[in-house]
């Protein structure tokens, strides 16, 4: 049996996404900027996806603008948000310890000119309370920007309450809502939310493409230079079937969120019950504040890259750590940032399931995950140490 349980790191397009985009391929190939009637079709159809994006977050289509993905848009964001506040003489930026790295190391880079960071703790759920970014909030801050829901361990965080706190200091907030769109509903204008970035391969659609909400009056510091595509602050020729793409997946998405919300939050449950039966072993997160197709485990003794390995022969696709760690032999930085040990955080797994994903793949992966376990286990020196008694258990 094949199971894909990799949907933080993409998803697959859907039939609606592929098919959209090869219609837009094969039948619009103007250039939108173009005066004739070839490229004004473009503009047009390029002008019914934003006002589609827009109405999906709650917000008006001049305040959308495309992106070549999530990343892009985490770093217009926070570079711009950084120029509004020095030109104010405010340079203090809060985020947290657990950010996607699209926005850890621009911030890292910020700090190299002159800002100052400030990585709230998640403390051991992975979360942070509004409070604490009310508490750290100063008169010279110029940014909050926390993630609507972590790509690694999904809890979900009050962004609302956030949002709310921000408002009323008058400091702007931007959430990275990559791993939220079209999975969780999100409204910018209720929300308080000044600033938003979403990516089209986390909700079925393709990839290379995003979107960054900014509202209006917030005045964006280009990344890309060169012509005036976007209101003149993001150059290049857009990506009109991709954009399509995009925003036929986010409707979809979104059409059905409370629908999928129940089936897939239905079989994470599943699997994460059966998981916790395996001896030495935790679910990392939040239990009860998560995104409904996430499950993180660490398994103590064992190493994830083993176990993803195995799992992999037997048709399993998962991942341990982030896309973007993995390959490195760092731990993920999520995971010690809720204050898993080193080597605990070296076994970690996480599943990550859609609604495309079946009871018999729950089934599959209940059967074969424990079994894959208990064999590393049975090849690894820490695990001999650990009932020996030469080792304590962690977890
Ligand atoms: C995937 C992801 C990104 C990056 O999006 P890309 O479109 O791949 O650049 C940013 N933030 C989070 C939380 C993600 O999960």
């Amino acid at each position: 049996m094949n199971v894909y349980a990799d949907n933080a790191a993409t998803t697959e397009m859907s039939r609606l996404a592929k098919d959209v985009m090869i219609s837009y391929m094969e039948n619009i190939y103007g250039n939108p900027s173009s005066l004739h009637s070839i490229g004004q079709r473009a503009a047009e159809e390029l002008a019914k996806a934003r006002k589609q994006v827009a109405d999906c977050i709650g917000c008006d289509p001049v305040e959308i603008y495309f992106t070549s993905g999530g990343s892009e848009a985490d770093n217009q964001a926070l570079v711009s948000a950084a120029a509004i506040g020095k030109r104010k003489g405010r340079k203090h930026i809060i985020s947290t310890a657990f950010e996607h790295h699209a926005v850890l190391h621009t911030l890292e880079r910020l700090e190299k000119e002159g800002f100052e960071i400030e990585l709230l703790p998640v403390g051991e759920k992975g979360t942070v309370t509004a409070k604490q970014v009310a508490d750290a909030i100063r008169p010279d801050t110029c940014l909050v920007t926390i993630m609507y829901a972590n790509n690694e361990i999904g809890s979900v965080l009050p962004i609302s309450e956030i949002g709310q706190v921000c408002r009323a200091k008058d400091v702007l907030f931007h959430t990275d809502a990559v791993q939220a769109a079209g999975h969780l509903h999100i409204n910018v204008k209720e929300q308080n939310i000044d600033m938003l970035s979403l990516s089209a391969h986390k909700f079925h659609g393709p990839k290379g493409v995003g979107v960054l909400y900014a509202k209006r009056g917030i005045f964006l510091t280009n990344i890309i230079e060169g012509g005036a595509q976007e209101r003149g602050k993001r150059a290049g020729t857009e990506n009109l079937p991709g954009i399509m793409s995009m925003a036929a997946a986010l409707e979809d998405s979104c059409s059905r969120i409370d629908e999928n919300y129940a089936a897939v939050s239905h079989l994470r449950d599943r699997l994460i019950e059966g998981l916790l039966k395996i001896p030495h072993c935790a679910l990392n997160g939040d239990p009860d504040n998560r995104l409904p197709g996430n499950i993180n485990f660490c398994f103590e003794g064992i190493e994830g890259e083993s176990l993803l390995l195995l799992l992999d022969a037997k048709g399993i696709c998962a991942s341990s750590g982030s896309a973007c760690t993995s390959g490195s032999l760092d731990p993920s930085h999520v995971l010690l940032a809720i204050g898993r040990p080193h080597e605990v955080a070296h076994g970690s797994l996480r599943l990550s399931i859609c609604e495309n994903n079946t009871e018999e793949e729950i089934d599959y992966m209940l059967e074969e995950i424990p079994k894959v376990v208990e064999y590393l286990r049975g090849m690894s020196p820490v695990w001999k140490d650990l009932i020996s008694g030469k080792k304590q258990f962690m977890l």
